[in-house]
This record gives structure tokens, C-alpha cells and sequence, in this order.
């Protein structure tokens, strides 16, 4: 196989000795999982989604106020935002923390089970390609911790109650967790479909990455075909060496990210009206709130999530594109090491989102006071999620073509 990251060319163990196995160039991560057997990855992908029925189907917070009980599930913060008037808010709870899990662990025990039986065929090799892209959208892990902020803040207004979804949710990402490890996507490959006949098996002499061995391999089911084919054989996605267009799409959603940043900062995220007194917070003021009320942990993890994440991922990654320009062949293992830094903190930057959408339902629920979203909160989830984009759109691969193109300079003249 192809590492997804360098395109250096492998021969993988499998399954992968002690559950990982990486490339030896960059360190990339070439096949995980696999230790269990597929019924034990089934077992818990099952487990997980009765657990993730329980975290949606009860409160996640109760408000106690003037003898009255109000209670608020997740579904429920989505239907009290849409009807607030803020379709958006709720349309980013459904997707990130609802749906994508939801499809993902479905479409897994789906696709697990027609493997288990035999009975596999197109129908589940499409389900599995589009349940792999799900598992990234989802963002149970960032809303729990956006529970535990918005629990804190509203402790000042009112008494809250932690519900039992807090607890289903708290195991439900230690089996979730515990059910990717153990599945090695690559095997369910192999399973959904054999290596096609007339398939490449041994790269030409020489040849260290893919496309030196006049090879392309699949972004989705790591197949590799001959250079010039334009589809994958075994799922059907579309064949590129390398991500098309990926430097200007990714410098485009990182122009937007950067023109976001400012009004994400400086325009007041929340608004909150409270016995006729309207208090505006932008991002910094949540953060100096924390600091004035002496929790200084989550003074510190917002200020991260917040603002030194989002920033961080743009100087990386415009650190990377302007260093793939140059054709730079310095430090490619610490650059590759950046972008995988990018790839697995972006998400947390989402916590501030989360909590304004409880925050909102929460306080509307209990009549406390009016809160509602200020415009700051448009511009930073529009910049979240762009740098995400951005990040998706970067071929790592770029960081490895200058040096590999190096050496075979020098090569030439000897063949000639
Ligand atoms: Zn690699
Ligand atoms: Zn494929």
C-alpha cells in the first residue's frame, strides 16, 4: 500500500502487529486496529449506539427555579433554537453531534453485519465509503466538553442539575472510542471486495512513492491502480494522484478563514439580557469572565479552543503551502507532523459554539434571562468550520514531492 500521507510504497502485516502500523518515512498512519475479531468491533459499535440512543433520548440538564423543573435533551435545545429563530445554531447541533454519530454507527453495524453474513455487494461498498467520510464530522467529544462550560456558567443564574445523558454520553466516547480501534477499516475492505484481477503486485525497481511506480492509490479504500485509470475498481471513487487543485482551494478557505478571524474576536459571540440590563461578550470576554470567577481551567481551555487553536491552524498551514511553493526539502517530517497537529485539534475549536447553543436553549427553557447568539458567533463557527475545509483540502503529499523528485535528479544522467 501507498502511505495516504507521503505516498511511500509498503508492505503491510496484517493484521497490524500491536494494533498500528505506521510509514516509515513520514509516520503516518498506514493500518490500525484489527487485534479483535470483526465481531468484537461489531459487538461494540453496537453497544455504542444504545448508548448514544440513552445520551439523546435524556435530559442532558435539568434548571430548578422557583420550584419548577425544567429539563432540556439534545433534540430539545435543537427544537427550542429552531423555534428562537435560529435555524443555523440548531442545524450545526443536529449534524455534528445527532446525525453524523448516528449515520456512522448505523451505517458500521450495517456494513459489519452483510460482511459477517457474506451477503455484501455495490450497496454496501457505497455505505461503507460514505459512512468512513461521517465519522469525521461528528463532535460528541467537543459537546461534552461545552456541557461541562455551559454547566459552570449557568450555576451562577440558576440550580442545574447534570442529567443522565451526560452520563451515557461520558461512556458512550469510551466504547465509541474503544469500537474504532478495534475495526481495521483496511480488512473490511479487503473483505467488501478482492484485489481486482490485472491489478499491479509488484512496484517497478527503484521506485519508492506511488507515482514513481506509475501507481495512484484510492483516497477511500487504499486500493492502488495503474497511474492513468480514472476510477477505483473496488469502491468507484474517483482517482487522483494527488488531491486536484488542492493549493489554491485550500489557500481560498484559508483567505476566508483569516478575513473571519477578526469580526469572530471582536464582535460579541452572546447577549445577554438579564432585569433589563443587556451584557454583550465577545470570545476574550468569556475567557476574562472565567478568570474573574476564578475558574482559570476553563479560562485556559477556551482561551486555546478559542483563539490560539483557530490561529495556529492558519499559520501552519499557510507555513505549509508557502514551504511546498518554495520547494523546500527541509524538516519534511516536522511538517508532516504539523499537518497531522492540524488535522486532530481543529475540531475542539468548536466548544464555544456548543455552548452558546445551551446556553440559549438552557436559559430560554428556564426563563432566567434572554439570551441570544450576537453576530460574532456567525462569523466564528463560518471560520471553524473553513479551516477545517482548508485542512481536508491540503494534500500532505505536496511536502514529500520536492525531495522525492530531488534524488531521481540526480538518477537520470546514470540511466541516460
Ligand atoms: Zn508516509
Ligand atoms: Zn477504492
Amino acid at each position: 500500500m501507498a502511505c495516504p500521507e507521503c505516498d511511500f510504497l509498503h508492505w503491510v502485516n496484517t493484521p497490524p502487529r500491536r494494533g498500528i502500523s505506521s510509514c516509515t518515512r513520514c509516520g503516518g498512519l498506514l493500518r490500525s486496529g484489527g487485534h479483535e475479531s470483526k465481531d468484537v468491533a461489531l459487538a461494540l459499535h453496537f453497544a455504542a449506539l444504545v448508548l448514544f440512543c440513552l445520551a439523546v433520548a435524556f435530559p442532558v440538564m435539568s434548571l430548578r427555579l422557583h420550584g419548577t423543573v425544567q429539563e432540556a435533551s439534545i433534540p430539545g435545545c435543537a427544537r427550542i433554537l429552531a423555534n428562537l429563530g435560529w435555524p443555523w445554531l440548531s442545524a450545526v447541533l443536529i449534524t455534528t453531534v445527532i446525525l453524523a454519530p448516528l449515520a456512522h454507527l448505523s451505517g458500521m453495524i450495517y456494513v459489519l453485519l452483510q460482511v459477517r453474513w457474506q451477503r455484501s455487494n455495490q450497496w454496501t461498498v457505497w455505505v461503507f465509503r460514505i459512512v468512513e467520510q461521517f465519522g469525521a464530522w461528528g463532535m460528541t467529544e467537543v459537546f461534552v466538553l461545552g456541557i461541562m462550560v455551559s454547566y459552570v456558567k449557568l450555576a451562577k443564574m440558576a440550580v442545574v442539575v447534570p442529567g443522565p445523558s451526560i452520563y451515557a454520553l461520558g461512556a458512550f466516547i469510551v466504547v465509541a472510542a474503544a469500537a474504532v480501534s478495534a475495526l481495521d477499516n483496511a480488512s473490511v475492505w479487503e473483505a467488501l471486495g478482492d484485489q481486482p484481477k490485472g491489478s499491479p503486485s509488484n512496484p517497478p525497481r527503484g521506485a519508492r512513492t506511488a507515482r514513481e511506480a506509475n501507481l495512484v492509490a484510492c483516497p477511500t479504500c487504499g486500493l492502488l491502480s495503474p497511474l492513468k485509470s480514472t476510477s477505483c475498481a473496488r469502491c468507484g471513487t474517483t482517482l487522483n494522484s494527488r488531491k486536484l487543485n488542492s493549493r489554491e482551494r485550500t489557500w481560498a478557505l484559508l483567505i476566508t478563514a483569516i478575513l473571519l478571524y477578526l469580526p469572530a474576536n471582536l464582535l460579541p459571540v452572546m447577549r445577554v439580557v438579564s432585569l433589563g440590563r443587556v451584557q454583550a461578550d465577545t470570545i476574550m470576554g468569556g475567557v476574562f469572565y472565567f478568570l474573574r470567577t476564578g475558574s482559570w481551567p476553563l479560562a485556559l481551555i477556551i482561551f486555546i479552543a478559542s483563539v490560539v487553536v483557530p490561529i495556529l491552524k492558519i499559520i501552519i498551514l499557510a507555513y505549509l503551502l508557502i514551504s511546498e511553493r518554495r520547494g523546500s526539502s527541509h524538516w519534511p517530517e516536522h511538517r508532516a507532523r504539523l499537518y497531522r497537529l492540524t488535522e486532530m485539534v481543529g475540531r475542539w475549536s468548536m466548544v464555544d459554539i456548543f455552548v452558546l447553543t445551551l446556553m440559549v436553549a438552557l436559559v430560554e427553557l428556564g426563563s432566567v434571562a434572554n439570551i441570544t447568539p450576537g453576530p460574532g458567533s456567525v462569523a466564528f463557527a463560518l471560520m471553524v468550520f473553513s479551516t477545517m475545509l482548508a485542512v481536508r483540502c491540503f494534500d500532505p503529499r505536496l511536502v514529500w514531492d520536492s525531495l522525492s523528485l530531488a534524488p531521481r535528479r540526480r538518477e537520470e544522467p546514470e540511466h541516460g
